[in-house]
């Protein structure tokens, strides 16, 4: 791991926090692993040391046999912030990434039978690879973005933000309600259809078209 910390395309770069994910945001995708859009987001975590930069490598760990790419667009938050209204929430997002919420899906199917949580399936080392930040001062408002993930250069998952089941500004609202955001902390906003397995040797590429690329080898 080079540091623990994002860079935006600006130059600058900020301390990596708090990884917040959300689960079946994209109808399609819950569908293809037999789920419902649930009523109420369901989220996860991730600590830190799950964070890799571009061109990094995330190793499979040995307690799995079936890791999987979750491509999703990142929003990486840009001051402490608690209870805040729709109207607030564009001031607190310092900009917007790619990335990757990998996944041991056997691990998961394993804990979701005993009823246990997901934090070794979704939190292992390395498991999040974030580009480069694009500075939310670039956009006016909150852009909708069009995410596309290639394993060797084969498409395998594409989706636009506007399929979102909750949007950006309703994830801020209820995370920083529920928990409170810190500067530096990201959300992990949901993975379109089209999920599926990496091997060790892969390339896994990624993007939010015509803005930013993310790239890590499997190992
Ligand atoms: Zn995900």
């Amino acid at each position: 791991m080079s540091s623990l910390e994002y860079t935006f395309t600006d130059g600058t770069s900020l301390a990596v926090g708090t990884m917040f994910c959300i689960g079946r945001n994209y109808a399609n995708h819950a569908r293809e692993l037999g789920n419902e859009v649930p009523e109420s987001p369901i989220v996860f975590l991730k600590p830190p040391t799950a964070y890799v930069a571009n061109d990094g490598v995330v190793e499979i760990p040995s307690i799995s046999n079936n890791m999987h790419h979750e491509v999703e667009l990142v929003v990486v938050i840009g001051k402490d912030c608690r209870n805040v209204n729709i109207d607030e929430v564009e001031s607190c997002i310092a900009g917007y990434a790619v990335g990757i919420d990998f996944t041991l899906r056997d691990v998961q199917n394993s804990a979701k039978q005993k009823g246990e949580p997901w934090a070794t399936a979704k939190g292992f080392y390395a498991s999040a690879p974030i580009s480069a930040v694009v500075p939310a001062s670039t956009y006016t408002g909150i852009p909708d973005f069009d995410l596309q993930l290639e394993v060797n250069g084969v498409v395998k998952q594409q989706g636009s933000t506007t399929h979102m089941e909750r949007s950006v500004e309703e994830l801020v609202v209820y995370l920083s309600s529920i928990f409170g955001l810190q500067k530096g902390d990201c959300i992990f906003t949901g993975t379109p259809e089209g999920v599926g397995k990496v091997e060790r040797g892969d390339m896994v590429s990624c993007t939010l078209r015509n803005v930013v690329e993310l790239s890590v080898n499997i190992r």
